[in-house]
This record gives C-alpha cells, structure tokens and sequence, in this order.
C-alpha cells in the first residue's frame, strides 16, 4: 500500500551519484555553441542532452515522489529543489540552441536527421521548431522582448499575491451555533452538508465577497494578463490571441470555436437538470452554489482491493494486453493509498519516459476515490503503452491528449456500475448525479470559461476597454445562456471571473477539459457500439504518445475534432443520463 522506491535507486548513495553525473554532464553543454552546424557536434549535443535527460528525470522523479510523501521533510524539499536547480540551470544553457539552429536553417538541420537513425527521435521537435519560426524574431528583437519576460508574469504573480498570499479567511456561524472558518478549499464541502439556505448563502459569500471587494484590483490585474498575450500577438504576427496560444500544439482555432458554439447552442438537458434537482431537493430557490447539493446521501465504503476488482472486473472484456497493464500500474509498490501526516493532498499518475509509472491515491473508501483509482490507471496505462512503444524522446504525450485514457476508464467503470442488477436506487441516483456532475463540470463549466476568454481578449484585440463590470457582464450572459440562472441575484457571484486561477495563470488552457472529455466520450462510444477497430485505433492513440500533434492522433484515433460530431455527442450523452436520472427518481 506504500511506494516502493528502490525500483528508481536502490539507496540514497544511488539517487545522489546519478544528480551528480547529471549536473556535472548538463555544464558540458554550453561546449557546443557556436559549433551546431558541425554534423558531429550537433549529433553529440543533441545524444548528451538525451543522456541527460533520461538520468535527471529519474532523479527527479524519485526526489519529486520523496518530497510527496512528506512535505514537511526538510531534506526531501532540498533533494527536489536542487534537482530543479539542474534542470533550470540546462534550460539557461541551452537556450543558444534555437536561435542557433534557425540559422543553420531547416534543411540542413534535418538533413542531420536524415544521415544518422539515433537521432531519429529529435525530428518531431526540430520540425516543431521551424513550423514556428515564422513567429520568431530576430536576435536583437527576441532579446528586446525577453527583457520584457518579468513584467509579462507580472499579473498571474499579483494574482497569486493577492489570492493566495494576502487572502483573508471569513468565520461563519451555522444553524446549530457553531462558528466555522470558511476557506477556498472546503467551502464545497461544507456547502453540500447544509440544509440551510441561509448557512449556504453566508458560507459561499465568505468566500466570493473578497473578490467583490477586490474587483477593481482583480480588473487591473487580469487587464495586465490581456495585454500581455495581445503585445505577444502583436509581436509575433498571429491573427488572434487564441491562435497564438493554440499554435504551438497545432491546434486549429476551428476546435475551439466548435467547442464553444455547441456547448452554448446545446444547454437544453442541463437546465431541464437543474429544474429536477431543484424539485427532488424541494428549494424554493436554486443557486449556482447548491450544485454541491447530493441528491442522496451514500453511506457505502468501497474498501482498496475492492476499488480494483471493480475495475478489473470493468475492463473484463478489453484486450488482454490492456488487462495486463491495467494489473501492473496497480501493482504493490507503485501505488500510494491512504493518507498520511505531510503527504500530498489529491491524486495523480507520476510519468517519467522509460519507468514505470507511480500512483499517488489519498483513498477514503468512498465512490468517488473507486473512480479515481479507475482514473489514474488510465494516465498510467496510457504511459506504458507510450513507452514500449516509442524511444525516450517521444513518451511524453500533450495535456491536449492526456484525459483521454483516465476519462475513458470512467465512462466504462460508470456502465459497469449501472449495468451490474446489483446497484441500489440510491446507488444508481448517486452514480448518475456524479456522471451529470462530471459533464457540467469537465465539459460545459470549462467550456463556458474559455468562451469567456476568447471575449475578453477579443475586447482587447478590439481596442475595448476592461473593467469589472464588462467582465462581469460577459459572465453574467454565459450563465443565462449556459444554466439559465441570473446571476446578478447572487450578490457576489457575477465575479466568477477572478475566482478561476487558470484564467489568469495560463490563458486559453482551460478548453482543453472539455475537448479531452469529448475525445473520449466518443472514442468510448465507438468501443461499446462495437464500431470494427475501434479499440485498435484507441489502443495505437495511446502507443503514440506524444510523436505527433495531438489534432492529428486523436484523429487517427477515429475523432475529427474540426468537426462538430464529438462535442454533440457529449450533448447527447448528458440528455440521456437526465432523462435516466428522472425515470430513476420516479421509480
Ligand atoms: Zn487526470
């Protein structure tokens, strides 16, 4: 139930040697400037920095797991930050090497390529590297421009200043008397354990009224964030904020105006969703907060083993190679389980090219941690297949196609679930309420956002004016559009905009939910609908790992997401889990 890592070094003595090559092999680096364009030079650069590479992630992984186990450790926070250090200090050595390289130009530097096979596995970055040369200044300007790099950070820092740093919690005082401190992390849960109109009105305020407070400050520092990306638009010759934020992974603008346009033209199931949770829970009145509500209270206990055989026995016709694998990234030592004084709070799958991957898990025996353990076997899965499937160089796959696999195993553990005779009433209300739950979450909730920020930099690019009340007035119209709600009776929720961290921190990132949940929503259905080759395609998507734009593996995959088909039929999939989650109420 623990991570054993002596799979990554043996002893401390092991971890410590290897930091040391790794270190010691990053400072010979800064000897090949100036000498790319020699064939032998640039064959040897480029093999020491793979090298490098491959010994300092392991490093990293073993100090970055260390750390995770127990963030109080001083001396796991020391062996992490110095690994860091290392791969700082690399990415400063080797920042001649693009510049260098464009110079050199592209057909000689892939003609490199071409005369040496080890090298292979650099071509996808080098063609990503010229595919964007037309977007890369010259030497005096891009060093103008760096300069500049600080002041451009400056607002997703003041944000985090004023949000995290500077944040002032509120007490609140429930029904029974009591007073409670409400914090940004556990608002939610105390909201879903209220039966109290008033005590969730004053528990949701005490967190969203400091960004009324803060409006105009929150305004100024978002505008900052605006600026920035359309000085970088402008700078590098894009058409548009969000083709310059999309260009690197080659996605088309087209995805992410589909996206937008049929979340926001197909709304119809979540408001007939809302209608019936507001009827089964009898409120008089329904607020965007009283989403935490659960519809039944779920006192099962879904014990480890228990979460694993269910999802074993989930996948029970898969292939048997994807059985297997599902085995090994659950294996005895790769997994984490249970809580601990200091450990990382949450769940994941740690990835690093040519390991096994590890699973962190804070299991508490509830539904939702059994999804979980589904969940983050298919990050994990998702990697062994990149892994024996491609060199070093070519695992590591995109954010764009990296929920595909953790959200497929959901979709199947879900129809697993409902399909076996043996779920209760309850348990089938609660199941459904989670699927509904994830959709609104994952697939309309992010979507909203990111059509909010595709209009705010459009304002922007429009020579508009920004301040809190235009961008309120943005938001205020996607919750009519998106739930029906107005949200102006919600004294303090119309700045919703300044509680979402991502909008400040990395534009244009939050689409990406949405269009990995669409992906493979479909690619599920495809499966189940026993479409001929489906799960092959699905299968060589995950053995792609990140060798080609992502647009185009998924593509291959059998979803063309230029297309309108796979956002309708994550539409589609939410009517019909409404109209399940009503016939099931009324039984
Ligand atoms: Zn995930």
């Amino acid at each position: 139930m623990k991570w054993d890592l002596t799979y990554l070094f043996p002893t401390e003595a092991d971890f410590e040697a290897a930091y040391q090559e790794t270190s010691a092999t990053i400072q010979t680096l800064s000897a090949y400037k100036g000498l790319l364009n020699q064939e032998a030079k640039f064959k040897e650069y480029f093999l020491t920095q793979k090298h490098v590479l491959k010994l300092g992630y392991r490093a990293y992984q073993y100090a970055s797991l260390s750390s995770d186990l127990n963030k109080k450790n001083q001396e796991s926070a020391a062996r992490l930050q110095k690994v860091q250090i290392a791969f700082n200090l690399m990415s400063e050595i080797c920042s001649f090497e693009e510049p260098e390289l464009i110079a050199i130009g592209q057909e000689r530097v892939l003609s490199f390529i071409d005369r040496n096979p080890e090298l292979e596995e650099m071509r996808f970055r080098l063609v990503k590297l010229f595919r964007r040369q037309e977007h890369v200044l010259d030497d005096v300007s891009e060093r103008l421009i760096s300069n500049f790099n600080q002041l451009v950070g400056a607002g997703a820092e003041l944000y985090s200043n004023l949000t995290v740093a500077d944040v002032q919690n509120g007490d609140v005082m429930l029904d029974d008397g009591k007073l409670v401190t409400i914090t940004n992390s556990n608002y939610r849960a105390f909201i879903s354990k209220s039966k109290s109109p008033r005590e969730r009105k004053d528990i949701f305020e005490s967190v969203f009224s400091y960004y009324d407070v803060h409006k105009t400050t929150y305004a100024g520092i978002y505008n900052t964030v605006l600026q920035a990306d359309y000085a970088n638009m402008k700078a590098r010759k894009y058409a548009s904020c969000v083709e310059a934020a999309l260009f690197n992974n080659a996605i088309p603008v087209e995805v992410y105006r589909s996206l937008a346009s049929v979340a926001r033209e197909n709304t119809a199931p979540i408001k007939k969703y809302i209608a019936l949770r507001k009827k089964f829970l009898k409120l008089k009145e329904y607020h965007t907060y009283d989403r935490f509500l659960p519809l039944v209270k779920s006192k099962k206990e879904y014990e480890f083993e228990e979460a694993k055989k269910l999802f074993f026995k989930s996948i029970a016709n898969f292939p048997a190679d994807f059985q297997e694998k599902a085995h090994e990234v659950l294996k005895d030592g790769f997994v984490d389980v249970y809580e601990a004084d200091g450990k990382r709070s949450g769940a994941y799958s740690s990835s690093t090219p040519d390991l096994h991957p590890y699973i962190l898990l804070n299991y508490s025996k509830t539904l939702d941690d059994v999804f979980t353990v589904a969940h983050e076997a298919g990050h994990s899965i998702h990697s062994m297949y990149a892994m024996e499937n491609q060199p070093t160089m070519l695992q590591d796959y995109t954010i764009f196609v990296a929920e595909i696999a953790s959200t497929f195993n959901e979709h199947n553990l879900l129809d697993y679930f409902i399909s076996s005779s043996k779920s209760s009433k309850n348990e089938k209300i609660a199941l459904l309420q989670r699927t509904i739950d994830d959709i609104l979450a994952t697939f309309y909730r992010q979507t909203l956002f990111a059509i909010y920020e595709l209009e705010a930099h459009k304002l922007v690019e429009d020579n508009q004016p920004i301040t809190a009340d235009i961008l309120s007035k943005i938001m205020i119209d996607l919750y009519k559009d998106f739930y029906d709600l107005d949200i102006t009776t919600e004294e303090v929720k119309p700045y919703v905009w300044a509680y979402i961290p991502h909008l400040f921190y990395t534009p244009f990132y939050v689409y990406q939910y949405a269009t990995s949940f669409a992906t493979s929503l479909k690619l599920y259905e495809n499966v189940k609908n026993k479409v001929p080759g489906a799960f092959d395609r699905y299968i060589g998507l995950l053995k792609s790992g990140g060798s080609e734009f992502p647009v185009e593996q998924i593509k291959k995959a059998g979803v063309d997401l230029t297309e309108k088909e796979a956002f309708l039929a994550v539409a589609h999939r939410l009517g019909e889990l409404v109209d399940q989650l009503e016939v099931v109420i009324g039984e």
